[in-house]
C-alpha cells in the first residue's frame, strides 16, 4: 500500500526558483527509495515538503493517511511521530549532551527512562558512538553530529525515516554503519527515503531510485510491478 503520495505537486521558492515543477511519485509501504541528482536539482525541497517542514505551490500530498494540505495546526505533532528526519541542519542542542539529544525525542512520547537509556546505547553503539554518550554536541565533529541526528531522527521507531544526505560527511565505514542501521529498521517495517548524490550507496541494491533533474524526476531505475501505474 502506498505510505507516501505526491500529485503533481510544485514548489516555487521566492520570486521564481522553480525547485520542484509537476512531481508525482507514490512510496510504498516498507520500501527503501533513493532520490538522487545534481545539487539544486530538488531533493532537499523534495524531502522537506514530505515533512510538511514547507508548503507546496500546488498539488496534493498524502503521508500516512494525512493529507498534509488539510492538517490543522493542532495535529501536526500525529505527523511528527509518524515521520523521523535526520536533514542537514543537523537541529542538535549544542549545549545538551549526546543522549540528552536523543532521549528527547523519545521524552515527548513518555517513553519510561529505562528504555530511552537503552534505546539510545543500542543506538550509539550501533553508530560507533558509543563513547560519547556524555559529550556536549556542540563538541562533536560534523560526522558525529550527523549520527546523532540520525539516532534521533530513528529512536521512536517512525514509520517513515527521511534521511537527506545521511553519510555526507562520513568516511566509509561509518557509512556502512549507517546505512545497516537502516537496512535493520527497513527488516522492521520502516519506510525510507535516502536523498543523496553517492551513488555507491544505492548501485546494484535493486532499490528504486529517482532521479531528479531541475525540480523534475529525470529517471527511474528499478520500478517495481507495484509502481508501474506511476
Ligand atoms: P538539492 O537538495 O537537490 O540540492 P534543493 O531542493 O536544496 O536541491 O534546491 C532546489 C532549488 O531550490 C535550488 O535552485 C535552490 O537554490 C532552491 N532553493 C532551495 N531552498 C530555497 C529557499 N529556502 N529559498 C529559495 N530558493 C531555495
Ligand atoms: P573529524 O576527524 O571527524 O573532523 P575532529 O577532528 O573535529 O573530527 O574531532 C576529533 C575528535 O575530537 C572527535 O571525536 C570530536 O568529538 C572530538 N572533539 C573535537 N572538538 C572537541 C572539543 N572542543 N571538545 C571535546 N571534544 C572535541
Amino acid at each position: 500500500s502506498t505510505i507516501v503520495d505526491l500529485v503533481k505537486v510544485s514548489k516555487t521558492y521566492h520570486p521564481d526558483t522553480q525547485a520542484l515543477v509537476d512531481i508525482s511519485l507514490n512510496v510504498c509501504q516498507g520500501e527503501i527509495l533513493f532520490l538522487t541528482g545534481v545539487s539544486g536539482a530538488g531533493k532537499t525541497t523534495l524531502l522537506r515538503l514530505i515533512s510538511h517542514i514547507e508548503r507546496p505551490t500546488k498539488g496534493m500530498i498524502e503521508v500516512a493517511g494525512i493529507d498534509l494540505g488539510k492538517l490543522p495546526r493542532n495535529k501536526i505533532h500525529l505527523l511528527r511521530r509518524k515521520v523521523g528526519t535526520a536533514y542537514q541542519d543537523f537541529k542538535l542542542l549544542s549545549d545538551r549532551t549526546v543522549a540528552d539529544n536523543i532521549a528527547i525525542a523519545m521524552e515527548v512520547i513518555y517513553r519510561p527512562s529505562s528504555h530511552i537509556e537503552q534505546r539510545t546505547r543500542t543506538l550509539l553503539d550501533q553508530l560507533d558512538l558509543a563513547t560519547k554518550y556524555n559529550t556536549r554536541a556542540g563538541d562533536l565533529s560534523r560526522g558525529e553530529q550527523q549520527r546523532v541526528a540520525i539516532a534521533r531522527a530513528v529512536a521512536n521507531n517512525p514509520e517513515i525515516v527521511l534521511a537527506d544526505e545521511p553519510t555526507g560527511n562520513l568516511d566509509a565505514e561509518t557509512t556502512a554503519r549507517v546505512m545497516e542501521l537502516f537496512y535493520q529498521l527497513n527488516r522492521q517495517g520502516t519506510t525510507l527515503l535516502i536523498a543523496t548524490h553517492d551513488r555507491s550507496l544505492f548501485a546494484d541494491t535493486g532499490h528504486r531510485v529517482i532521479e531528479l533533474r531541475s525540480g523534475k524526476i529525470k529517471s527511474t531505475v528499478n520500478r517495481s510491478l507495484k509502481n508501474i501505474s506511476e
